[in-house]
């Protein structure tokens, strides 16, 4: 199929209908795509407003249960350091040591250490049996470490006579009155407290929340994305570092665990060193938005394609509608016989190119061609034979004529007409001896002796000349009777009558 636009169509509203249908196209993909954009981002707000509440809901939670164990560490120590408390019973003193320890919910020991990590009180019993916790991480830190800061362990697991569960330890460091370690005072607690505490809190599936300490060690998590999760060291993990550093906030990223992407939203614990983090899955968080993108978008995409459809259906419409409209005007411009220029084009034309002589002063000449006896022509070759003469003459005629403003028309019958803008008497000449010579050359007709011949009458207005149109014709025409009177077959300008 050629991709070249058929002759005379006109470009402008073939360019103007596409121009304005792609754009029209164009704009819907745009306000749509803009439209599924904003509904990503306010769906991605959404995520990011609930998660925040949970994190706040359990930033509370956990902040009001640590401090219930720094409670009951604080109550210990003071109670250790009061000298006049050695006087009193064992049952009293046991009582006061631990009167605080109570409220704290999935508590489990309360100790106080003496400087070498014996354990020196029991909250569980007034005779303690005899135990050692020197190695333990909290006890090592707060010899290390000369603050007496409230120190939150690793996850541990202890041997009793208990199912073992996962617990964890609160401690504070016992100080001497020099200001000397003089022991560590712990709290343990069960890490189902966070599994209650987690799970009571509704958020999707593949989505998790969980609790850090700030060395990267998992405290809990809840739903457990595999087993063996609980002290698990993250610290390495690139989403863990980037939560550190910034503290709280948002952000997606692929899990180093299930290679999804997910919406992480995290905080810092108070002043604590925990890091609460809410992990929904990308998929989950954006999956009715991705619904509703994929309806808009099947129904935007079909609205465009029936619209470019319709577009193309319009511009093979205007196509045959000017093709149909060229075919026509050509029809309505041309002799059927000959196909010169007709007797309307004729007209129309030679009054144009005498206004434009009058404008300019070039010279304009007019042929007037009729041929010989023709109708003795005609008598010997029938009419068909007539008109294939006549289509010679006009093919000669043609031929002879090359400027694109010349024109040659049929007049009339065997007649024929040249326009000659711009053309004075002596170029003139030349075309209409061309013309008397080539027709006269032209090939014989079978058994006819006598060759086709014709007459030319020409007359040239020039600037110098006072006539009007109509004259310009007459004369042409008495120029072509004085040709037809002379002899026929020859050319008569009527300056020379
Ligand atoms: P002259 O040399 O004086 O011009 O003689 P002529 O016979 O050519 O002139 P005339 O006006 O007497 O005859 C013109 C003839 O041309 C008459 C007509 O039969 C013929 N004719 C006109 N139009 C057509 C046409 O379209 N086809 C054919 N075959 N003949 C035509
Ligand atoms: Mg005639
Ligand atoms: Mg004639």
């Amino acid at each position: 199929m050629s991709s070249r636009r058929p002759k005379n169509i006109p470009a402008r509203p073939e360019l103007l209908l596409i121009l304005g249908s792609g754009l029209t196209v164009a704009l819907i993909v745009i306000i749509v795509a803009a439209l599924l954009i904003r509904e990503h981002a306010s769906t991605l707000q959404a995520a990011k407003r609930s998660t925040t509440n949970i994190t706040q809901l359990i930033n509370a939670d956990v902040l009001r249960n640590v401090e219930l164990y720094d409670l009951a560490l604080q109550g210990l120590i003071a109670a250790k350091q009061r000298q006049d408390l050695s006087q009193v019973s064992a049952d009293i003193q046991h009582l006061v040591q631990f009167d605080q320890s109570t409220a704290a919910p999935f508590k489990g020991e309360v100790l106080l250490l003496d400087a070498e990590g014996d354990v020196i009180a029991d909250s569980s019993t007034l005779q303690p049996t005899a135990r050692n916790f020197s190695n333990r991480d909290y006890f090592q830190a707060h010899i290390k470490a000369g603050q007496p800061a409230l120190f939150i362990s690793r996850p541990f697991k202890i041997h009793c006579d208990c199912e073992q569960v996962w617990r964890m330890a609160f401690s504070r460091r016992v100080t001497g009155p020099n200001g000397e370690f003089a022991g560590v005072a712990v709290a343990t607690m069960r890490l189902a407290y966070f599994d209650q505490l987690f799970n009571s809190l509704t958020i999707g599936n593949g989505s998790s929340i969980n609790l850090l300490n700030n060395q990267g060690i998992l405290l809990a998590q809840q739903p457990l994305m595999e087993r063996d999760m609980i002290d698990k060291d993250l610290s390495e993990r690139p989403n863990f570092k980037r939560m550190l550093r910034e503290g709280s906030g948002s952000f997606q990223a692929i899990s180093a665990i299930s290679g999804k992407e997910r919406l992480y939203t995290f905080t810092n614990v108070g002043s604590l060193p925990l890091i609460v983090v809410v992990a929904l899955s990308s998929e989950d968080v954006f999956a009715p938005w991705k619904r509703a993108a994929q309806l808009t978008g099947g129904a935007t995409g079909v609205l465009c394609i029936g619209l470019l459809w319709l577009t193309w259906m319009l511009r093979r419409e205007l196509r045959r509608r000017f093709r149909a409209e060229r075919i026509l005007s050509e029809l309505a411009a041309t002799d059927a016989l000959t196909g010169l220029a007709n007797r309307r084009i004729l007209d129309q034309r030679l009054r144009l190119e005498w206004d434009r002589a009058q404008r300019s002063t070039e010279p304009l000449t007019l042929l007037m061609i009729d041929v010989d006896h023709f109708k003795a022509f005609n008598d010997r070759h029938g009419h068909q034979g007539g008109d294939e003469a006549l289509r010679n003459v006009a093919q000669v005629i043609g031929s002879n004529i090359r400027r694109p403003a010349d024109l040659a028309a049929r007049y009339g019958g065997e007649e024929f007409a040249v326009v000659l803008p711009d053309t004075d008497a002596k170029g003139a000449a030349v075309i209409a001896e061309h013309i008397r010579s080539g027709v006269e050359h032209l090939p014989r007709v079978a058994g006819d002796e006598r060759p086709i011949t014709v007459s030319i009458g020409m007359n040239t207005w020039d600037k110098r000349s006072r006539m009007a149109l109509e004259d310009l014709l007459l004369s042409a025409d008495q120029a072509l009777y004085e040709a037809k009177h002379t002899g026929r077959n020859r050319i008569v300008d009527a300056a020379t009558l």
